[in-house]
């Protein structure tokens, strides 16, 4: 029998009716022995996080302000939650324990984890397992960054013999026992790590849609679910915008190959998304010329078994171009380096970086370039002696995703065509 580790999002958790339809989810299958919550999110859209609340705690703690109203929504949550599960389990012992910690200065990673944390206990009182603290199992160094070797072995060690295991998710601790959290969505993370500690066969990861969508639905209307895809596939897609798993949270399950399936906590029925290993790209040439054959089939004789060439589209907005010219640039040695120094000295990172003969383009996010621009084109100016400069902004990113795409004729002359006749201008392509 396989393992399957389930992580629940906040919305899944949101409330006692949430979080039963959680322990139904997982008395359905007996392979699900590993739960990881997030801390109880939002139940109707201007409602409040835990986590945002747990935060507002610690500003206010920070600046003397009293946070004692904010702390009473929080207890006020997790007992009413407590309270309409008909558990027995006193939770005021835990809060108050929370709340001394904030009015004695814990820092804000202890304070955030604490979401997490009430709601592990709750969720492993209420399936009857054994609540596993992640402090014990996931580890930082002393700078506060993950230390991912040492983690495997802790909990590949803690969580062997255990039949069924709840660990909250968001945080883990240093060897001396500090709190610390990975950033903000991170229970993905906690998920991906418990899934390949335990060897699992399947990474569930609970949410609020019904899997990844070919298209953002505010753009699109009713775009289809993408039933399989990739890690890179879906590297690309997030990295792009699309809002499915936390960045981070694909590395630990692409190492060990384990699949993750995105899944809707309202539709446990949906099969979701499924994200697999990368196929070795013989067989992607083999799946281009099945593409080509199935160009001339009817849609709707295909079938669901195959899937398109496009797997998804997705896009982000905000960047700008810094554009440069010099005539006989691609002899000189060194020329894109002295380029890079220039954005390293302004602590700038990069996108994208296409090339020509006598011209190199960066890409560069707004944000990153915010008070910075002018220093960055004098640095640009002095070190690269340009003959020509540009800045182009406003510019978007919109990346197509596939497999097979690469290898099917006449798929960039029908992405282009969709963008002349919305009137789009292609500045560049990568
Ligand atoms: N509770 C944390 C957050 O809101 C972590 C998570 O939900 O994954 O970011």
């Amino acid at each position: 029998m396989g393992i399957k580790v389930c992580k629940f999002g906040g919305s899944s958790l949101a409330d006692a009716g949430m979080i039963q339809k959680v322990r139904d989810i997982v008395a359905a299958d007996p392979e699900r022995r590993f739960v990881v919550p997030s801390a109880p999110g939002k139940r109707w859209d201007k409602d409040r996080k835990i986590t945002d609340l747990l935060y507002l705690c610690h500003e206010h703690a920070k600046q003397d302000m009293p946070f004692d109203g904010v702390f009473e929504m929080i207890a006020e949550r997790y007992h009413q939650i407590a309270a309409d599960l008909g558990l027995s389990l006193d939770l005021a012992p835990h809060l108050e324990e929370v709340r001394s910690q904030i009015a004695n200065g814990a820092g804000a990673d202890y304070t955030a984890s604490r979401g997490e944390h009430l709601n592990g206990v709750i969720v492993a009182a209420l399936l009857d397992c054994e609540f596993i603290d992640a402090a014990e199992i996931i580890r930082f160094d002393k700078r506060g960054r993950f230390d991912p070797d040492t983690t495997h072995d802790l909990v590949a060690e803690r969580l062997k013999n255990l039949d069924r295991a709840v660990i909250p998710g968001f945080y883990g601790a240093t060897a001396k026992g500090t709190i610390r959290t990975f950033s903000r969505g991170g229970s993905d993370v906690t998920g991906a790590i418990v899934a390949r500690g335990v060897d699992a066969e399947m990474y569930e990861n609970w949410t609020d849609v019904s899997g990844l969508l070919m298209a953002d639905p505010r753009i699109v209307e009713n775009p289809r679910t993408i039933e399989m895809m990739t890690y890179s596939e879906l590297r690309e897609l997030t990295y792009m915008g699309a809002r499915a798993f936390h960045d981070e949270a694909i590395f630990p399950v692409r190492e060990a190959g384990i699949s993750v399936n995105i899944r809707n906590t309202n539709e446990p029925d949906h099969p979701g998304t499924t994200i697999v290993k990368d196929e070795p790209s013989s067989k992607i040439v083999k799946r281009g010329d099945e593409l080509r054959r199935l160009e001339e089939t009817p849609p709707d004789e295909i079938g669901m078994a195959v899937r398109p060439a496009i797997t998804g589209v997705a896009g982000r907005k905000d960047f700008t171009i810094i554009a440069i010219a010099k005539a006989l640039m691609n002899t000189e040695v060194g020329y894109a380096r002295r380029l890079l120094d220039v954005l390293d000295d302004n602590d700038i990172s990069f996108e994208h970086m296409p090339s020509g003969i006598d011209t190199v383009s960066v890409v560069v996010e707004d944000e990153r370039l915010e008070g910075k621009l002018d220093a960055v084109l004098d640095g640009i100016r002095a070190e690269c002696k340009p003959d020509e400069l540009e800045i182009y902004d406003n510019v978007a990113l919109v990346a197509t995703v596939g497999r097979g795409m690469m290898y099917t004729p006449g798929m960039a002359a029908k992405l282009f065509t969709a963008l002349a006749e919305a009137e789009v201008n292609v500045r560049m392509i990568d």
